[in-house]
């Protein structure tokens, strides 16, 4: 501020006769016109997706049978899945990436880095939300976990219910109130999975998404297609406390655009909420340079009070710190040679350990 005001008085006084420089109204200026030219841009590009959306379902069958080793594997629904798909797209994303560029401008904001000047590691994470869009890593992740993911969490809860008639219901309570109450339980469940992908044998499918070394708000798409750990203990937990699922809905759709904005470049801890209650962007950024080893760190919850509960709070951070793991990766558009590397240390895991000799 204070360096911007000298510039001012320099630039007065070379100023001609009769001319009012004023270099921090420009700088304003400039800045208001950024940020039209983001939001514009982020319209446009809305606008072709659903263009694009709306042609693939026109074009696309509701259902794709593929036959492999002798086994039929269906995929039902595909226009519904897109449907779903198409509130992350047309909205939450567009959502993360307006406030960040609103909040960081221009110059330091994800939407002009991804488009204009992408590093390999960004090139990763655009590839991974595209190929997530598409139900590419979905089906992959299918494939590689045997079907792992197949007991979803109705599944489970059906079994729950007709086994041991599990019926809890926070139905009176006003909607607000039960999404606020449901994040915690999410986040409460969340918490625990994060811990068990921090652990040495879930690590190398968990490494994946922390070997981002820089952030950006689609860095949160960045999953191992087999890491399959959140199915167990994400949404089943709340319907088996007996949310309705809209509410369910609501508690993903406020976890999805969490998980963009704790990874966009907003330089800022959120104050006592970012401690207690919701994670902030620099808080997770601890979190991703403190995972550089398979060592349990801190901060893996998205409502952060769990931290506290269970020990694993480290403390207020910041945006310079440098993020990453110590393995090398490719990075870059394809993704496939660093997804199967992962893919078979996890295997690799599984493998006894021979003791060091002293
Ligand atoms: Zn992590
Ligand atoms: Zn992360």
């Amino acid at each position: 501020m204070e360096q911007s005001s000298a510039l001012a008085v320099d630039a007065g006084r070379n100023a001609l006769p009769g001319t009012v420089p004023n270099p921090e109204a420009a700088r304003r200026r400039d800045v208001r016109a950024h940020r039209a030219a983001i939001i514009f841009a982020l319209f446009l590009g809305m606008a072709i997706l659903g263009l694009a959306e709306w042609q693939a379902l026109k074009l696309l069958p509701d259902q794709v049978s593929v036959r492999l080793l002798g086994h039929s594997l269906n995929i039902r629904q595909l226009h519904q899945r897109f449907a779903n798909n198409a509130a992350l797209i047309f909205f939450l994303l567009p959502a993360a990436l307006i406030l960040e560029g609103a909040i960081v401008g221009w110059t330091r904001c994800s939407a002009r880095q991804l488009l204009f000047r992408p590093t390999a590691s960004g090139k990763t994470d655009v590839a991974c939300f595209l190929l997530g869009q598409a139900h590419i890593l979905d089906v992959a992740g299918r494939l590689l976990m045997l079907g792992a993911s197949m007991l979803s969490g109705v599944w489970i809860r059906d079994w729950l219910a007709s086994t041991f008639g599990v019926s809890i219901n926070l139905g009176p309570l006003p909607m607000p109130l039960q999404v606020v109450a449901y994040f915690f339980v999410y986040s409460f469940f969340d918490y625990w999975t994060h811990r068990l992908d921090h652990s040495r044998l879930f690590w190398p499918l968990h490494r994946y998404h922390h070997a981002a070394d820089e952030f950006s708000v689609v860095n949160a798409t960045r999953q191992h297609p087999a890491a399959f750990t959140a199915i167990f203990f994400i949404n089943m937990p709340m319907a088996v406390l007996g949310a309705p699922p809209a509410v369910i809905l609501y508690v993903n759709v406020l976890t999805t655009a969490l998980g963009f904005v704790i990874h966009s470049k907003i330089d800022s801890d959120f104050g006592w909420i970012g401690r207690y209650v919701i994670q902030s962007p620099t808080h997770h950024r601890l979190h991703h340079i403190l995972d550089i080893s398979e060592q349990p760190a801190g901060h893996f919850a998205m409502a952060p009070i769990w931290d506290h509960l269970f020990g694993t709070w480290r403390g207020d951070a910041d945006q310079s710190l440098a993020i990453g793991v110590d393995t090398p990766y490719r990075h870059g558009f394809w993704v496939v040679p660093d997804l199967l590397r992962d893919y078979l240390d996890f295997w690799k895991g599984f493998i006894p350990r021979r003791r060091a000799t002293p």
